[in-house]
């Protein structure tokens, strides 16, 4: 098979591309989730052999500087010699039981420390499950129905929450995917994200049946964007005024910006946030959380239905404390600020040398290089980017060894495992691989 990138003949994926036609014999489009098909930058994605550090490698026998990290979890890198201990330790005493356990209550104890707006916590086992269980708090708190949910903004493959993006215009959501009901997206509003007048107007047509408004407070979903100064507060006010609950899904940002997540970066607490990523340390574990008096309506302390059989799972929950207690004790957020920020500065300038209209955006250790003349507001802004340019820029950095998200839609990680020297390959190599990108 030819290589996806066309200035680099010897990169090629021979074995990956027999392995994901075998995969999509027995697997639908071969993968088990979506994005990792590649769909949005064409071509067929390396399959991987294993991770060390902040390097990736493939069954092709290619190393790459890895951009991902697993979506988010692995902010200290793949493969930390002390979270791998916790998780063997756990693994010798018992995968699973069905019954509570010590080390439960200890990262409960962590998130809580941690997270300014938590108070009490409870562990799921996917970002999916963290926001599905969160929206039925907010409703069941407040008896109402209808969710704000900002266009562009990821909360997992929640029915509710799997609603087509819309124009500027504040819309009722109609559904994104067969399978989803009119029904299940009907109390689903949509807004533009960073429109303050927008959510004003919402407020004003629905007065006092809005449960929650819900979103991303740095959204990574459509690519990077920051919420604009003022709009968090905002939101945080008119929720309040009204009785709605404000939602954050911390799930990307938790412990990502900081190790209070978003809320403690920009000073804004919100009712209730969701979790996930890096709370399980690379193993499957999420959670959400909020006051005591919120939370003391779940199940079995009150009335809101919510369990899982894998839920406060002993791997997940050796991963998740042993990585939040590294966190804590070694505080990585300036060095991956420091980080970032130099890959940022790099980024933008190979991209000014090539002449290439872009616009770096980032905030801590996420960012996205936008291939948009103009700074990224919403998700209109955002739909305007190159995305043809983006797959060919993309193609040329994985045969450089430099693996980003495979979407313009998604924001990069770095970890706390790179070092300014891969920072500064992985510039080097986007130097050329935007000049073959545009040859
Ligand atoms: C990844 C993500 C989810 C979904 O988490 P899963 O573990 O993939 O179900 C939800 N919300 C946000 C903001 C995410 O980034």
């Amino acid at each position: 098979m030819a290589s996806f990138a066309r200035s680099v003949p010897l990169y090629t994926l021979n074995r990956s591309h027999e392995a994901f036609l075998r995969a999509g014999r027995v697997i639908p489009g071969g993968v088990n989730s979506p994005a990792r098909a590649f769909g949005a930058v064409g071509g067929e994605p390396p399959f991987m052999s294993h991770a060390e550090g902040a390097y990736l490698y493939d069954i092709d026998g290619h190393k790459y500087i890895d951009y991902i990290g697993s979506w988010g979890p692995m902010i200290l890198g793949h493969g930390r010699s002390e979270v791998k201990s916790a998780v063997a330790s756990a693994l010798e005493t018992g995968t699973s039981f069905g019954a509570p356990t010590l080390r439960e209550v200890e990262i409960a104890e962590a998130v809580i420390g941690a997270v300014p707006s938590i108070e009490k916590v409870r562990f799921v086992s996917s970002g999916t499950e963290a926001s599905m269980s969160a929206v039925r708090v907010a409703r069941g708190v407040t008896g109402r129905d209808k969710i704000v949910k900002m266009a562009g903004h990821y909360h997992g493959h929640v029915d509710a929450l799997l609603v087509q993006a819309g124009s500027a215009a504040t819309t009722l959501g109609t559904p994104n995917s067969p399978g989803v009901t009119a029904g299940a997206a009907a109390d689903t509003i949509l807004c533009e994200f960073n429109d303050i007048a927008e959510i004003c107007e919402v407020f004003a047509r629905f007065p006092g049946q809005i449960a929650a408004v819900l979103l991303e407070p740095v959204a990574g979903n459509m690519g990077l964007v920051p919420p604009d100064p003022g709009y968090l507060e905002a939101l945080r006010e008119i929720t309040e005024k009204d009785g709605a609950i404000l939602l954050f899904d911390e799930v990307m940002t938790g412990f990502r910006l900081a190790l209070g997540g978003a809320q403690e970066l920009f000073g804004i607490t919100p009712d209730l946030t969701a979790l996930g990523k890096i709370v399980g340390g690379g193993l499957p574990a999420a959670a959400y959380g909020a006051s005591k008096r919120l939370m003391d309506f779940v199940s079995p302390a009150g009335p809101i239905y919510q369990a899982g059989t894998l839920s406060g799972n002993p791997l997940a929950m050796a991963a998740g404390l042993t990585t939040l207690n590294l966190l804590k004790t070694e505080n990585p957020y300036p060095k991956l600020d420091g980080l970032s920020s130099r890959l940022a500065e790099g980024l933008t300038r190979a991209m000014t040398d090539a002449g290439v209209p872009h616009v770096v955006q980032r905030v801590g250790s996420m960012l996205t290089l936008f291939f948009n003349a103009n700074p990224v507001h919403n998700y209109a802004d955002a739909k305007r980017s190159d995305t043809a340019l983006f797959g060919r820029f993309f193609w040329e950095m994985l045969a450089r060894g430099v693996y980003l998200p495979c979407s313009q839609y998604e924001a990069a990680f770095v970890s706390a495992a790179h070092t300014e020297d891969d920072i500064d390959q992985t510039i080097e190599a986007a130097g050329q691989a935007i000049r073959a990108a545009i040859a």
